[in-house]
């Protein structure tokens, strides 16, 4: 059934979101949702309270999140879906995932340093909710309350995308790995926001051969990423490549997010909804 609401996309402050999961539960019910995923990134700690939050508004849940990758020397966020969050290989490769992030944050905010942005690491901390999980989007609070930039795009597009002073190139897990976490676990491995990604023809073609050889099932077609062009485009490439296709706000905060939870485009009905899939998942 392509006309559910689902929102299987969205941060929460265990990772770069600034609301707690319940809060997050909360704003999903009153937006509607019927099924939710949180999708933390590199992180599962939030998924119990999630779960039990969204039982408590009547909301069907299933285990999320959202792992960093490294494919082609750009990063590639694969979404997990359904899987065992207790999964000892999982909670493994997401550690040493997130293990990255602290010496990173150090090289970042020494990058801004020689710009003049003095202490940036301590400046981004204060809006960490999860001490293993600096991101950029910290960084980014950061510079906007510190009055550097106006708002977090300008920052992505002033300091921390590549080749500006705050970029640091930074190995993430490989493809192979993480749609094994996800799949070992018992869930479904979802490539996020495909048209984020700067590939070529080829190596978007390479990126989508090699997620299926390695066992993954899913694409996002509607999401707060995509124009309706493109969530068009990416429902063909969904029928091209034999994908299950899934839908998400990537709802980060309300100061920031342009797609609240569950405000977004249905699925268009020709294609198979990744729920379809998960039904046993679905908790
Ligand atoms: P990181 O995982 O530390 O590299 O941070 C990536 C996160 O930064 C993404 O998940 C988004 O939340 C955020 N982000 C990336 N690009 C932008 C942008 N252009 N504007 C605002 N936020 C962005
Ligand atoms: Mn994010
Ligand atoms: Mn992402
Ligand atoms: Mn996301």
């Amino acid at each position: 059934m392509p006309i559910l609401n689902a929102d299987l996309h969205c941060h929460s402050v265990v990772s770069d979101g600034t609301l707690e999961p319940e809060v997050l539960a909360a704003r999903a019910a009153a937006n509607g949702v019927e099924l939710w995923a949180l999708t933390d990134h590199d992180e599962i700690g939030g998924q119990l309270r999630a779960a039990e939050a969204a039982r408590s508004y009547g909301m069907k849940y299933l285990t999320g999140t959202e792992i960093s990758v490294t494919f082609a020397g750009e990063t590639v966020h694969i979404v997990g879906l359904g899987f065992d969050a207790g999964d000892p290989q999982m909670l493994r490769g997401l550690e040493q995932t997130r293990g990255g992030r602290g010496p990173r944050a150090h090289e970042i905010a020494a990058g801004l340093a020689q710009v003049g942005i003095k202490d940036a690491y301590q400046g981004a901390l204060r809006y960490v909710g999860n001490p293993e999980l600096i991101s950029r989007t910290h960084f980014a609070r950061f510079l906007v309350e510190s009055g550097v930039c106006r708002d977090t795009s300008e920052v992505f597009r002033r300091y921390l995308t590549e080749g500006k002073p705050g970029y640091v190139p930074h190995r993430w897990a490989s493809l192979k790995h993480a749609v094994a976490w996800i799949s070992d676990a018992g869930g479904m491995a979802v490539i996020a926001h495909p048209a984020r990604y700067k590939f070529t023809a080829n190596e978007e073609y390479a990126l989508f051969t090699e997620f299926k050889a390695h066992g993954g099932r899913g694409v996002e077609v509607v999401t707060g990423s995509h124009s309706a062009a493109e969530a068009l485009r990416y429902g063909e490439a969904a029928r091209e490549y034999g994908l299950a296709a899934s839908r998400g706000s990537d709802f980060h905060s309300p100061d920031e997010s342009h797609t609240d939870l569950g405000q977004l485009p249905y699925l268009p009905g020709t294609l198979t909804p990744v729920w379809e899939l998960l039904a046993d998942r679905i908790q």
